[in-house]
């Protein structure tokens, strides 16, 4: 072993990528699949994905799609043909967001579609609004990007939303990009349309971009609806990014196969840029996602009234714990209670400082694995993924009840 492959990994590594911090939410489940592993009954409301599995006519595309030698090869980098022109095709079925295929690219996973956008839009140095809660992966791919996200934090007060107020009190002549995510990771927040309508044409005035996230679009529940940002304010849509993907929709967030829609230009470069990095997402999966777009939406209403059962009954469950409050989410499926009520109170010879320190006890004592609110900017609160099975998200919530109210 050299010298310097001996010194830490901080001293050796770009600052670019050193940086970048684990994902929290991938780090929980590691966590509680290890306890798991050496026999602890754990039970995990960490993982953001659909506890179902793929639909068959899906896996089946896929399968046929192996055999075809045209699959076998190097594709174009911005996706195959036929599924951009199913992705615009059902951007305009879903929300009226009339979209060409030019318009479309399609990325390994929504992950890759975030980092695209504003690998797209930043220069260093230029300011990224981020509404708070936010998606951990943001601020990262933020940065990555050489932007600066700058945190815009709602609470439980406002449902989580952020107003126009907040966001022009943070703008800059610096500021170039807003995100905007509806319904929520992590919040399952839903912007009304006449919020959504405010923040489009805020940004419009002063010129802002806006990356506008609906992989959530379909899990919405009470009536909620999540209107599509450029369609509201049609005026902004040659300054937004609208990303997506099959992974939440279809249970498929193993397919990695995402997409980003924007003005033609911005595609083709995006385009220019993937073909340097990956050349083009998996033929097989592109093809499954293809069956996914292009067929029906049957799967994802089995799916959201299994969710929705399960919010009905976890948030009551979690509301009722002492010094716990949740508020109830209408999109995606988390729930996000404060624990606010609990820091610094004594459990088991211990004060939790914060929701860090408070969520290693509840995996420590109750053999329950949550995310705290830290990995999502606002410390004070656990979120709780309802993508599990019912049972257990009763007794995990009963188990975590319980050791919670020992706090005194
Ligand atoms: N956007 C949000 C808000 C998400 O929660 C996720 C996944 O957790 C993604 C995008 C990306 O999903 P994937 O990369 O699995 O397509």
């Amino acid at each position: 072993m050299t010298a310097s492959a001996s010194a830490p990994a901080s001293a050796r590594l770009s600052a670019r990528i050193g940086g970048i911090a684990e994902s929290a939410t991938l780090a929980v489940d590691a966590k509680a699949k290890a306890l798991k592993a050496q026999g602890r009954p754990v039970i995990g409301f960490g993982a953001g994905q659909p506890d179902f599995p793929t639909p068959g006519y899906i896996v089946e595309a896929a399968r046929e799609a192996c055999g075809q030698r045209a699959n076998h090869g190097y594709t174009g980098a911005a996706g195959l043909p036929e599924l951009r022109e199913a992705i615009a095709e059902k951007t305009r079925r879903d929300s009226g967001y009339a979209v060409e295929a030019s318009q479309v690219l399609v990325t390994n996973g929504g992950k890759q579609a975030v980092y695209s956008a504003f690998a797209a839009l930043c220069d260093p140095g230029d300011e990224v609004l981020l509404p708070a809660p936010y998606w951990t992966t943001y601020p990262e791919a933020i940065t990555l990007a050489g932007g600066v996200p700058v945190q815009v934090t709602a609470d439980e007060s406002t449902g989580y939303l952020v107003g126009v107020e907040q966001l022009e009190a943070a703008r800059t002549p610096r500021t170039k990009v807003l995100l905007f995510n509806s319904p929520s990771n992590p919040s399952g927040a839903v912007y009304p349309r006449d919020q959504v309508e405010a923040i489009g044409r805020w940004a419009a005035e002063h010129d802002i971009w806006v990356v506008t996230d609906e992989i959530y679009e379909h899990l919405l529940y009470d009536g909620a609806e999540a209107p599509s940002l450029p369609v509201v304010v049609p005026e902004i849509a040659d300054r937004t990014l609208v990303l997506n993907g099959v992974a939440k929709t279809y249970a498929m967030t193993g397919w990695r196969v995402g997409w980003v829609i924007g003005p033609d230009d911005i595609i083709k470069a995006l385009s220019n840029f993937q073909s340097h990095l990956c050349g083009n997402v998996s033929n097989v999966a592109q093809r499954a996602a293809l069956a996914a777009v292009a067929g029906p939406l049957d799967a994802v209403h089995e799916m959201h009234a299994a969710f929705d059962a399960r919010r009905r009954e976890i948030v009551p469950l979690l509301g009722d714990i002492p010094g716990v409050e949740c508020p109830t989410p209408q999109g995606a499926f988390y729930a996000y209670p404060s624990v606010k009520g609990l820091i610094g109170k004594e459990l088991r010879g211990q004060r939790p400082q914060n929701s860090v320190e408070l969520a290693a006890l509840v995996l420590e004592h109750a053999e329950v694995a949550v995310v705290p609110g830290e990995a999502f900017g606002t410390p004070g609160y656990f979120r709780l993924s309802y993508a599990l099975d019912a049972e257990d998200m009763v007794t995990g919530v009963q188990r975590m009840g319980e050791f919670l109210r020992e706090a005194e």
